[in-house]
């Protein structure tokens, strides 16, 4: 569709809008929607007003979507998953609506600052960490490339935690809030609502089988708009809610039981009441089963009342010509019983018509190497809440081990490969579960999907080689690079000539020329300067730290966890620290560091909340001596989100993605840094080893063991304490935090982690410490040369353009969907 002047508008929804007309709507909707007046409104109230405005602009390309969808012949893609982190709404919606520039005149108008009505939205924390923000970024490329698809999941009440530190700088968990004062950009569709059923038992008429399940809520779906960027798409997020059937029971309320009276809403509403703060080890939990159940079920239902809709009897063989799933993770694995019991106990198909559709439309994404991640549910559980799946997950079982054993596969390895476990307590492996009864496993990097084939899913992939397969993560430059960092943004248009990278981010290898010209790279100090200066503004309002823009920055931002390794990174601050103190290494020697941490760990990992402290207090003792002031101080701003992502991502010099080798999946914090001009020193691990083979080994700085080594010192029988003995360094670290440098003299503080380390250190912190070390000279070196460094940081960013998460959804649809834009 074109305007007058053969501009493509569909493209862009908002782009024919001026700013004096954005202003005169947001004027509108603050006295009529909010009853005030614009001079008097606050920030909060702008910004609600301005995402009404916008929501509004994208309503027609949003409906015209849907109904081209449900009409057309192009496969939709259903992305399911029980994370979004989504971060702010309201920058987003704007760019890819094409209405920054008539919303910056708008406020101008009114007399707003843009920045303070930013400020006023609470992002929406409805995920723990990668896996979430790798989800977000997936349904924003759908759009961008004009795939109709939708994303669904869970509108928790609660996501995640917020963070804080006391006064012994140990981490304590805030509810997150984020609906106090209402939202304005989902949408509650009480017209989709489902009923989700639980419990109850199975009743066998002839030989259907049928479930009468003991109790059920209400699944209410929230929509909100994903605007893709100059593509005139806009998909749908479809978040579930659950309601009780019954909110509010009088005849118990009139015998004065006013408590009584509300507990089957509260029962119902717990079950999308909060996000599971754990990342990557599953809780098993009914609650957490319950949920997953809910959003699944809900999902499937609006799926096929979507692409059905009045009909009685849909001709269901035709479901994945209409759609296919995306499992990220196990979470949505029980998604494939249910699909089999729709389809033969409510739509009367039989069980191989029924299997051949299911395992035509189910593809799972593995996110993990860690064996205590893949989730396994006890069966007696499964049994108890899905009595009904439970039968048909016995009966996959059944024929898959029979279409084993016809293939003469050893009673061994059909007992590794059993969807249920034999035991006592059997349980059921979710993953297997999701390989058998899907099209296609993908891992998410290059060196995790060959792991996954070589180790966690080994026998599978002997078996069924065809459903293996691989997509290398990618993140969303329109959020991490234009949003985030707009001087770099800028600084590469103008070397590019256009902004046409934004939706074709290889176009960024044409930066590489450039990287030898002395103006850009003048250029690209001078972004990455101001980016810094912004930095310290932004911690020192919102924290309260004084930073010095003179200072490397050296950043760590990510989930604390074990194998990702904090622990080296502190040791090698407190290792660099005493050095200092002895007067082995003279502080004017080194390079200025500011090294900053943002982490949260899950609220029950003790070893993770202890290493939270130590960092804590290892800045506070760091940070108040005079010997190393100027030289060295470290920084951990609470609360890592999106935001904090954000505003550092840009400011960063040197990131870290130090994890063991073998245990991070991909990572995709490492690609945000990358495209944001910081060098990185990491492991081969995930997508480093992705990263590094682009970006050239001279402009990576890589240290530590391989996965082979890892394997080889595992079999040899690791003794970390061999490693304390044989580095100074590394003693001088752990004899100060045991001898209570960090804790006031007291030794008992962080006894767990020195222990660990001495004895276990299961992720061989230790075995890598030497070379952590060794590899800093090699950073200050180059550091040094600041012409130099740039260089490498441009060369990063030229050679990063295929971690657009773009270009993971074309892969996606490549390999694994099989379908594409809407005709
Ligand atoms: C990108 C991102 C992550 C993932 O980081 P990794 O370094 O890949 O683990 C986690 N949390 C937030 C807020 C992010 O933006």
């Amino acid at each position: 569709m074109t305007n007058q002047q053969g501009l493509d508008y569909t493209a862009r929804p908002g782009s024919t809008v001026s700013g004096h007309e954005l202003a005169n709507q947001i004027s509108q909707e603050l006295r009529l929607g909010q009853e005030v007046e614009p001079s008097q409104a606050t920030s909060a109230q702008v910004y609600k007003a301005s995402a009404a405005v916008v929501r509004r602009q994208m309503v027609e390309a949003w409906q015209r979507g849907q109904s081209q969808m449900v009409q057309g012949h192009t496969r939709a893609v259903g992305y399911l998953s029980a994370e979004y982190l989504l971060g702010k709404q309201l920058p987003n919606a704007l760019l890819n609506t094409g209405l920054e520039a008539p919303f910056q005149q708008a406020m101008q108008e009114l007399g707003f600052e843009p920045d303070d009505i930013f400020a006023a939205e609470r992002e929406p924390g409805l995920g723990n960490g990668g896996l979430g923000r790798l989800a977000a970024c997936y349904i924003d490329s759908l759009s961008s490339e004009g795939v109709p698809a939708f994303g669904y999941g869970i509108r928790y009440q609660y996501g995640i935690f917020e963070q804080a530190f006391d006064q012994e700088g140990r981490q304590r968990e805030l509810a997150d809030t984020w609906l106090e004062e209402g939202e304005p950009w989902g949408f509650e569709n009480f017209g989709r609502a489902r009923r989700v059923s639980f419990g109850g038992s199975v009743v066998a008429e002839g030989d259907r089988r049928t479930w009468q399940p003991d109790w059920a809520v209400k699944a209410v779906p929230v929509d909100y708009m994903v605007p893709g960027y100059a593509s005139g798409r806009v998909n749908t997020l479809r978040l579930w809610e659950a309601k009780a059937y019954q909110e509010f029971d009088l005849a118990t309320f009139n015998q004065s039981d006013y408590i009584g009276a509300v507990v089957p809403k509260v029962k119902a509403e717990t079950i999308s009441k909060v996000l599971y703060p754990e990342d990557s080890t599953p809780q098993g939990k009914e609650l957490r089963l319950e949920q997953q159940y809910f959003f699944v079920a809900a999902s499937l239902a609006d799926a096929i009342a979507t692409f059905y809709p009045g009909e009685r009897e849909p001709d269901l063989t035709t479901l994945p010509s209409k759609i296919c799933f995306q499992l990220n993770d196990t979470h949505p694995v029980i998604g494939i019983p249910e699909l089999m019991r729709l389809l033969m106990d409510e739509h009367g198909y039989g069980w191989d018509e029924a299997w051949s559709i299911t395992t035509r439309v189910f593809n799972y994404t593995c996110h993990t190497l860690l064996p205590e991640a893949l989730e396994e549910w006890p069966a007696q559980l499964i049994a108890h809440l899905l009595p009904r799946h439970w039968e048909i997950i016995q009966e996959i079982d059944r024929r898959f081990v029979a279409d084993l054993q016809a293939r003469q596969v050893s009673d061994e390895q059909i007992d590794r490969m059993r969807i249920v476990t034999k035991a006592d307590q059997p349980k059921v492996r979710m993953a297997y579960l999701a390989t058998v009864g899907g099209s296609y496993v993908n891992g998410v990097a290059e060196l995790h999907s060959q792991l996954l084939k070589d180790v966690t899913l080994k026998d599978f992939s002997a078996l069924f080689p065809e459903k293996f397969t691989n997509v290398t993560n990618g993140v969303t430059p329109r959020r991490f690079v234009r949003l985030a960092n707009p001087r770099l943004s800028a600084l590469i248009s103008e070397g590019l000539g256009s902004d046409a990278w934004l939706s074709d981010l290889e176009q960024l290898k044409g930066l590489e020329a450039l990287a030898d010209d002395p103006s850009f790279v003048d250029k690209f100090i001078e972004v990455k300067r101001a980016n810094k200066a912004d930095f310290v503004a932004f911690a020192q309002r919102k924290y309260g730290f004084e930073i010095d823009p003179d200072t490397m920055f050296d950043s760590m931002i990510k989930r604390l966890h074990e194998y990702k390794r904090q622990s080296l990174k502190i040791l090698a601050v407190i290792a660099q620290y005493a050095a200092v103190k002895s007067g082995q290494v003279d502080p004017r020697s080194l390079v200025p560091r500011t090294v900053i941490f943002g982490a949260k760990a899950a609220p029950g990992y003790a070893m993770a909340k202890e290493t939270i402290q130590l960092i804590n207090n290892v800045a506070r003792v760091v940070n108040n001596d005079p010997q190393v002031a100027g030289a060295l101080s470290v920084r951990f701003p609470w609360n890592y989100n999106i935001e904090l992502a954000e505003h550092l991502i840009p400011a960063t010099e040197l990131d870290e993605q130090i994890s063991q080798a073998g245990k991070e999946a991909s990572g995709t914090g490492n690609m945000k840094f990358a495209l944001n001009g910081s060098l990185t020193v990491g492991t081969l691990d995930g997508a480093n080893v992705e990263i590094r083979s682009r970006v050239g080994a001279d402009n990576f700085f890589l240290f530590g063991m391989q996965v082979e080594d890892v394997d080889r010192l595992y079999s040899e029988g690791y003794d970390p304490r061999a490693y304390y003995e044989a580095d100074p360094r590394l003693k001088a670290a752990i004899d100060m935090v045991a001898s209570g440098s960090f804790s006031e003299g007291e030794r008992s503080t962080y006894r767990n982690l020195v222990e660990d380390w001495l004895s276990k250190d299961y992720f061989m912190t230790l075995a890598d410490f030497s070379a952590y070390m060794d590899i800093q000279s090699e950073i200050d070196e180059a550091y040094r040369d600041q012409r130099g460094w740039a260089r490498k940081a441009i060369i990063n960013v030229a050679n990063s353009g295929f971690f657009s998460s773009d270009r993971a959804v074309k892969d996606y649809l490549e390999r694994i969907w099989h379908t594409g834009p809407q005709e």
